[in-house]
């Protein structure tokens, strides 16, 4: 059920170096819903993902970001992620090399190298049962042993989703999930967040594909040059001519 504000970006101004990003940016998040970050090219969306994941750059200078109330604005990058938000970046970042099942687990082998370092982090979250997880990617099931490196583009964006949902997140962050694949392809992937969100895990996500991200989001807002322009149900979007024109250029 859809609802309760779960995540809260409230009006931050974001750098990268002296270049000045995003601007005064607000934006929530509801449990339980599909919502989409749209706009052009450099609009800002992919900042704004990376400011609330907390990744090294971009440095958030002004504003707070809350998760289910508490803040995590400047926390580590691995904390956000115990704390249950999981970004899967626009490269994937899929290991050629491990196989899918290996890619999927990865987590589990930087846990255990790192004790074997001495660097204790934790990773108290429970993780999903792979069953659970071929369950929704069924065609990753059948192929465990093959190199990701030789999976189709589908099946690489599939790999790197069912690798951040393995952690179980409360809130899944994607970056352009639709980049470079074919129309059968997107609606695979999908059907494939759709069913995430029905397993009961709130999605953001980012596209520059608005057509694609309008059919499958709640909730969109339209970003240009680092403000929120426009904030409304997909449906309300979708009737608003004037802003994807202007915008979107759709
Ligand atoms: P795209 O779909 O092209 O990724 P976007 O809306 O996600 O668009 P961002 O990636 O957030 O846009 O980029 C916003 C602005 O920040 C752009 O002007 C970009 O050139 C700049 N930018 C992005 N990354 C860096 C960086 N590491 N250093 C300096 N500037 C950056």
């Amino acid at each position: 059920t859809v609802g309760q504000s779960i995540l809260e970006v409230d009006a931050i101004d974001a750098y990268y170096g002296e270049s000045h990003i995003l601007r005064d940016l607000s934006l929530h998040v509801e449990e339980g819903e599909i919502c989409a970050l749209l706009g052009r090219n450099g609009a800002g969306k992919t900042t704004t993902l990376r400011s609330i994941a907390s990744t090294a750059e971009p440095e958030v200078r002004a504003g707070q970001i809350r998760f289910y109330g508490h803040e995590i604005t400047h926390m580590a990058t691995e904390d956000v992620a115990v704390r249950g938000i999981s970004l899967v970046p626009e490269e994937r970042r899929i290991f050629p090399d491990l196989t899918v099942e290996e890619n999927i687990h990865v987590a589990e082998v930087v846990r255990n190298r790192s004790n074997v370092l001495g660097r204790n982090i934790s990773f108290d979250r429970e993780q999903m049962p792979d069953e659970d997880l071929y369950e929704v990617f069924p065609r990753l099931e059948e192929r465990l042993s093959q190199k990701g490196g030789t999976l189709s583009g589908g099946e690489q964006q599939m790999l790197a989703i069912a690798r951040a949902l393995k952690q179980n997140p409360d809130l899944l962050m994607l970056d352009e999930p639709y980049e470079g694949l074919a129309p059968q392809i997107i609606q695979s992937v999908e059907a494939a967040i759709e069913r995430i969100r029905e397993d009961g895990t709130t999605v953001l996500l980012v596209e520059q594909n608005a057509v694609a991200a309008m059919n499958v989001a709640d909730r969109c807002y339209v970003v240009d040059q680092g403000s929120v322009v426009f904030e409304g149900t997909a449906e309300e979007l979708r009737n608003d001519e004037e802003t994807r024109q202007r915008y979107l250029g759709v």
